[in-house]
């Protein structure tokens, strides 16, 4: 963030504001991790702050400090409409444009808040007054940290604000072992210990809560795989039926498309997930090493991310959708 901008902020957050934060749709640890950090900071400058999430997340982030306060948009849409027709600041985090929230984007475009975007994804696009965006960056909530730095705040780092962060951080780095995990993300990290986040127990709270109908799900996701040595790649189809036989649950197949990658030589997997309700099938896309997945997601999937990790979306049927992907692997170089 330059100079200028941190100044802007100081002067934007020297008189009380009207302040609305808005993590992506099907928020993950750090979408919710970082709405929720800057949530308890804010309060405690004594803003008068909301989180607005376009729709609902799994339970395994739902024992996060006040997390029963975040306000969900398709449940309470009336309250969140008011909440963001009002607003004189809009924060935007982890993500960078608003097609990424749904049923929110039209509400979003004609508000007339000043917008602050904090977000580590590639290509952002420029509705926001003020942009802290970095690509290098592990995770959406290391950056929230580095936000408070700026603002010279690091002192005001309570538990609540340390735990909120150390979840999306954790979850973003594969617990700290992606290549965006830098000797400051652990330096950052120890720094968030040292303020309170309890490291073993968000770790067992994130990961440790199996049921038996997900670990079913798994069973059913695995056998399903296909491996393509020739093409580097795997790939998992789940169909609407089978979430449906395995009781499924929203977060239920969060990880699954890791597996493909801890196969030798294998370097690309996917995970397509039908969501009938929606129409789509919707993807996830993991790489290792150079292979671009936010490019691949976004030049034939309307989707983005990261370099290794992305996801999108496909209006056609399970099987049209995996014979287009396949036929895609023909003309893509995976190494
Ligand atoms: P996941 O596969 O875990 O849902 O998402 C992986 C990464 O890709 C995350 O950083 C997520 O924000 C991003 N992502 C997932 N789905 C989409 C999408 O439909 N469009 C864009 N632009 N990014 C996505
Ligand atoms: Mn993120």
């Amino acid at each position: 963030m330059n100079l200028e901008d941190i100044k802007a902020v100081e002067r934007l957050l020297s008189t009380p504001q009207k302040i609305v934060i808005i993590p992506h749709k099907n928020p993950d640890g750090d979408a919710i991790g970082s709405t929720l950090g800057l949530w308890h900071y804010l309060r405690q400058k004594g803003q008068e702050v909301w989180v607005i999430s376009p729709n609902d997340y799994p339970k395994f982030l739902k024992w996060m400090p006040n997390n029963d306060q975040i306000v969900n948009f398709e449940k309470d849409n009336s309250l969140a409409k008011d909440l963001i027709n009002s607003a004189s600041i809009i924060f935007t985090l982890d993500f960078n444009h608003l097609g990424r929230v749904g049923q929110m984007q039209t509400i979003l475009e004609e508000a007339t808040a000043t917008f602050i975007m904090i977000d580590h994804h590639q290509a952002p696009s420029d509705y926001a007054k003020i942009m802290y965006s970095d690509v290098m960056l592990s995770s959406t909530c290391e950056m929230v940290y580095n936000f408070i730095e700026f603002l010279g705040d690091t002192d005001k780092i309570t538990p609540e604000i340390a735990n909120c962060l150390y979840t999306g951080i954790m979850t973003d780095t594969g617990s700290f072992k992606f290549a965006s995990t830098t000797s400051r993300t652990h330096n950052v990290v120890a720094n968030l210990i040292d303020n309170g986040a309890n490291n073993t127990e968000i770790h067992n709270r994130v990961y440790d809560t199996n049921t038996p109908s997900r670990l079913h799900l798994l069973g059913c996701a695995l056998k399903n795989m296909v491996i393509l040595q020739e093409y580097r790649t795997a790939y998992i189809t789940l169909t609407q039926d089978e979430l449906d036989t395995n009781n499924f649950k929203k977060g239920d197949t969060e990880g699954f498309v890791n597996y493909g990658l801890t196969l030798e030589g294998i370097y690309f997997a996917v995970i397509f997930i039908e969501n009938r309700d929606e129409g789509i099938i919707k993807i996830s896309f993991r790489s290792e090493g150079d292979f671009s997945v936010n490019e691949f997601a976004r030049d034939y999937f309307e989707g983005g991310g990261h370099t290794n990790a992305a996801g999108g979306k496909s209006e056609k049927s399970m099987s049209e959708t995996v014979k287009y992907f396949e036929s895609l692997l023909k003309i893509t170089s995976i190494k």
